[in-house]
């Protein structure tokens, strides 16, 4: 496989941006990798400077669900770009995507479209914090809410470790009010908020969490944190950046049956263009500026190719089986990876909810970050490697999740498949 002309962009990049990418994971450093920068996305495979075609499983890192360059959100843009790119006033497309947020999602009475997951979670903290009148917040070791200072902390050895800053310039400050607590450990939880529930303002969780890898809800975990909330007299905030639209139409609320008092929203909302939202019930959400004094705002919030791009998607996505035929999909290649890696070492545990999923470099199984820990990072690196010679891109971190698109075929699924069976076989 040539990757001359990756290279060289590469040796370019790294003296115009930090590390040569505009974040971080990008740049393949946890594979011992270099980038290989794309030039073209077309269904479910990409094409690099070189001329290497992949099959896709980062889909944008989770908006994609279409496969790339869907002729749908291609036309939509076309047509709306004829109009003019930003008006820094109200148009009828956010409107529109409003309105299908709110009949989609059910916690979602009123919504605040702004332009990235890291805005919609930084904003629903700020709202939650002003409604309660409260501070503190909860979050979980390993799951990841954007770039956001207070929920840049660290995951600590058990439940009553200070909550230490991840990141250099994060101050001790912008993370005291946050306490962390393990993934689908609900007893945990509930002591804390026995010691200091009353200063509470929100318990913050990706209800499948995909940033330490694939890992799903425990039986009841869900349904206890919005017990633990509403004795408490704190907020639910379902973090679904990534699962909204994703793990069902309506997100992990739909799919578990639990329905959170804030959720925040993007990837695929905005059809592959910069977009988030925040939303939640209606007396909550009449708190943000200018109903309110919960002060939120954005220049380019609402953008109206981001809002049609998004509404393209949208619509594709309750064209009848749209989900069934996603989920069949993502089972024949969860079959086959785990069918795959049975044959022996190294061991490996698939998670999977819906289209996302992750081959864990560990026996498992996989509940939380702890145990995701335990996975051999070496040779999940030597796998990626051998996958991506062999065309196909994964996510390119032990610790995130694959994606499965509506444009990956059968025949796509089935060379992923070969290509990871060449790796167990082989024993390496
Ligand atoms: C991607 C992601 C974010 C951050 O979204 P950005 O658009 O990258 O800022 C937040 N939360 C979750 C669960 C995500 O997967």
């Amino acid at each position: 496989m040539k990757t001359e002309k990756s290279r060289q962009l590469y040796m370019e990049a790294l003296e115009l941006l930090p590390g040569g990418v505009n974040s971080p994971v990008r740049a393949m450093r946890p594979v011992g990798l270099e980038p290989r920068f794309i030039t073209r996305g077309d269904g479910s495979h990409m094409i690099d400077v070189d001329g290497n075609e992949y099959i896709d499983y980062v889909g944008s890192w989770g908006p994609l669900i279409l496969g790339h360059c869907h002729p749908a959100v291609r036309e939509a843009l076309e047509k709306t770009l004829r109009d003019g790119t930003s008006f820094g006033a109200p148009s009828p497309l956010e409107v529109e995507l409003a309105g299908q947020i709110v009949r989609a999602v059910p916690s979602v009475e009123m919504v605040r479209m702004v332009n990235s997951g890291t805005e919609a979670t930084m904003s629903a903290l700020r709202v939650a914090r002003g409604y309660t009148g409260r501070e503190k917040i909860i979050k979980f070791a390993g799951c990841y809410h954007g770039a956001v200072d207070s929920l840049l902390v660290h995951a600590g050895s058990g439940v009553a470790t200070l909550s230490l800053p991840d990141s250099p310039g994060v101050t001790a400050g912008a993370s005291a009010d946050t306490i962390l607590a393990p993934f689908n450990d609900l007893g945990a939880v509930s002591e804390i908020m026995d010691r200091e529930g009353d200063q509470v303002a929100a318990i913050i969780v990706e209800p499948v969490a995909g940033n330490m890898g694939v890992v799903s809800p425990a039986d009841g975990f869900l349904q206890g944190l919005r017990d633990l909330t509403l004795k408490f007299g704190a907020l639910l905030i379902f973090d679904e950046v990534m699962t909204g639209f994703r793990v069902a139409y309506g997100g992990a609320q739909e799919l578990y049956g639990v329905t959170p008092d804030l959720s925040c929203l993007g990837k695929i909302i905005g059809g592959g263009l910069p977009v988030g939202a925040f939303g939640g019930r209606r007396e909550i959400m009449e708190t943000v500026a200018p109903a309110g004094n919960t002060y939120q705002a954005g220049t380019l919030s609402g953008n109206p190719l981001a809002m049609a791009a998004g509404l393209a998607t949208l619509a594709e996505l309750r064209a009848p089986g749209v989900y069934e035929a996603l989920e069949a999909k993502s089972l024949r290649l969860a079959d086959g990876l785990t069918k795959a890696a049975a044959g022996g070492e190294p061991e490996a545990s698939l998670n999977r909810t819906g289209s996302m999923m992750t081959l864990f470099f560990t026996a498992g199984p996989v509940a939380d970050f702890n145990s995701a820990r335990t996975s051999d990072t070496g040779r999940f690196a030597r796998f990626y490697q051998h996958m991506l010679s062999a065309g196909v891109y994964l996510p390119p971190s032990q610790f995130e999740a694959a994606f499965v698109s509506l444009a990956h075929s059968d025949g796509d699924l089935d060379r992923t498949v070969t290509a990871a069976a060449e790796f167990f076989r082989r024993g390496e």
